[in-house]
């Protein structure tokens, strides 16, 4: 499943630049599929969406920093584990259980976002 970062997260940064697939964004940031991907064009996201790979995307939170389920791969393929999880000081990047998925999807949407 993807992971997401609770209420807790003090806004310290140290994930942010960890993540493999860009899919950690400060609070109030758009968020892009494009953004340190390689996805050019169009783009399905999970609910079925299609959207383009540049478009501006509202930011998921405000007050703290964000991971974009539609980019989190659980660091598969990348690291043996959630590298966000690893360097976070308050232990806030947790798994998000509205977004179950097996190793298989993930390796698939990681396999997706880096063509
Ligand atoms: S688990 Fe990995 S891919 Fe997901 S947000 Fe954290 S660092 Fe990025
Ligand atoms: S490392 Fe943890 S506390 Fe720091 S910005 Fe990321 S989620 Fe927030």
């Amino acid at each position: 499943m993807a992971i997401k970062i609770t209420e807790e997260c003090i806004n310290c940064g140290a994930c942010e630049p960890e993540c493999p697939n860009n899919a950690i964004y400060e609070g109030g940031v758009e968020w892009r599929v494009a953004d340190g991907t390689t996805v050019k064009g169009s783009f399905v996201l999970l609910d079925g969406t299609l959207i383009d790979a540049d478009t501006a995307n509202a930011p998921i939170s405000v007050d703290t920093y964000y991971i974009v389920p539609n980019k989190c791969t659980e660091c598969q393929g990348f690291h043996e584990e959630p590298q966000c999880a690893a360097v976070c000081p308050v232990d806030c990047c947790v798994p998000d259980e509205m977004y179950v998925e097996t190793v298989e999807q993930l390796m698939q949407k990681k396999e997706k976002l880096h063509v």
